[in-house]
Order: structure tokens, then C-alpha cells, then sequence
């Protein structure tokens, strides 16, 4: 599989399954990226703070990596992440594997959000990370998000 694959994909946050996350994969940490994932068209959605609290909810520890200097912060109080790094670099994997540390997690056993192929996905697989892609385009991968929807609904093989 190329370093540039994730290995899910979805329109909007929310679509991503923390049962399948926690339960299926062991998952115990997210790190998102900012701008253009959390973030959309300079907007931060309801269902986005509500992912959010319900994955505090679940236990899941939440950071935000971010290649930006200045990130926005009524949208960051919002959030209430308290763990943040920005101008990180990526898709260098040391931000990645410092997050980690910070976070007290192994890498397998954090998932990576982000909307940039290579630096949030390339990043993350190349940091032993479960990469999610976030697209910003809603027809060309609609077929696959399709095929998520049903696997959180635990049909899990279709051709
Ligand atoms: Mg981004």
C-alpha cells in the first residue's frame, strides 16, 4: 500500500466510527490536524464539537498538530483540546512520534485526521499511525465513503 493511502476516508468528521476505532483497532489516541480538517471553510461545525466531546467521552486522548503558526482561538476554546502543536512540520515524523510521547501512547495505537496527503496521511503511515483522510471533494470518493458507512454498520465485505 502506498505511504500516501489512508486507510479510511470520509467527508466530514463525523462520519468516522469511534466504536470501530476503540473496539476493532485498540485505538486509544486522535490527532488532528487544524485548518481544513477540524476547520472547514473557516468554520467549526456542531457535529465536529460534538465528535469531539464524544470521544472524550470514550475515553480517547485528543491533540491537534497543525503546520500553522496561528491557529483560530474562539475555535480552539470551543474544542477544549488541551494538547497543541503547531508550525510542527509534518510530514517529518519526529512531530508525529513527539506527540506521541506527549499523549503517552505507542504510535499504532493513535489514529491521524487530517485533509492533506502528504502531510497528514503520508505522515502518520510513515509514523506507524492508523491514517483517516478527511476529503474536502464529496463525488470523486463517494463510492468508498459509501463503503464505510456500511462497515460501521458492521457490513464489513463489499465488491
Ligand atoms: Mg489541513
Amino acid at each position: 500500500m502506498s505511504l500516501f493511502e489512508p486507510k479510511e476516508s470520509y467527508i466530514r468528521i463525523s462520519d468516522i466510527s469511534l466504536k470501530y476505532l476503540k473496539e476493532t483497532l485498540k485505538i486509544r489516541g486522535l490527532i488532528f490536524d487544524f485548518d481544513g480538517t477540524l476547520m472547514r471553510d473557516h468554520k467549526l461545525s456542531g457535529s465536529t464539537i460534538n465528535f469531539i466531546k464524544r470521544a472524550k467521552e470514550n475515553g480517547f486522548k485528543i491533540s491537534i498538530l497543525s503546520n500553522n503558526l496561528v491557529l483560530n482561538h474562539q475555535a480552539l476554546e470551543e474544542l477544549d483540546i488541551p494538547i497543541i502543536d503547531k508550525f510542527a512540520l509534518k510530514p517529518l515524523k519526529k512531530p508525529f512520534l513527539d506527540m506521541a510521547k506527549r499523549m503517552k501512547l505507542e504510535p499504532e495505537k493513535i489514529a491521524v485526521i487530517g485533509n492533506n496527503k502528504l502531510t497528514d496521511i503520508f505522515g502518520a503511515n510513515r509514523a506507524k499511525m492508523y491514517s483517516i483522510f478527511i476529503q474536502n471533494l464529496n463525488s470523486f470518493f463517494f463510492r468508498r465513503n459509501v463503503k464505510n458507512r456500511l462497515k460501521q454498520r458492521g457490513i464489513k465485505h463489499i465488491d
